[in-house]
């Protein structure tokens, strides 16, 4: 059976949605980044194949160096500038989707804390749950992530 998620910007230019069985995990992410991004402590993050995700409209993308040299492509709203998504030019079939935007997110189980050395003292990561300096492997967690798939 599947669930299907809704999710949408401010604005509700852009619309998305997926099945969230196709979701692989979920993560708060720490980095400088992701805070200046969100204007938050952390970004909530799902990693969702690219194939089972869509969206109504194109994203406007802003473009960083992530700390693995990688070109991250962050999207936002062109109207309202509400983060969407963003993913690794060099492994545009993994999305990570921001989960503040879903319309139910009471399913999501975050399972695992990246960047945990920028959090901030007033955004203080869960260390009940695993923690990491950086984002463990991202490498070979996307390699087989994508094997999987
Ligand atoms: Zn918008
Ligand atoms: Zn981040």
């Amino acid at each position: 059976m599947s669930n299907i998620i809704t999710g949408s910007c401010q604005c509700g230019n852009i619309e998305i949605e997926f099945d969230n069985k196709k979701v692989i995990s979920a993560h708060h992410c720490y980095c400088k980044d992701c805070q200046r991004s969100t204007g938050t402590g952390k970004a909530t993050i799902l990693y969702i194949p690219k194939k089972h995700f869509s969206s109504n409209t194109e994203l406007k993308y802003y473009e960083s160096i992530g700390s693995q040299g990688m070109h991250i492509q962050r999207g936002f709203c062109e109207n309202c500038g509400s983060g969407i998504l963003s993913f690794a030019k060099e492994f545009p079939r993994l999305l990570f989707v921001k989960a503040g935007i879903l319309n139910d997110s009471s399913w999501i189980k975050v399972e695992s804390n990246y960047f945990i050395d920028s959090a901030s003292e007033w955004s203080k990561p869960d260390l009940s749950i695993k923690s990491f300096k950086g984002n463990p492997n991202f490498m070979s967690n996307i390699k087989a992530i994508l094997k999987s798939l």
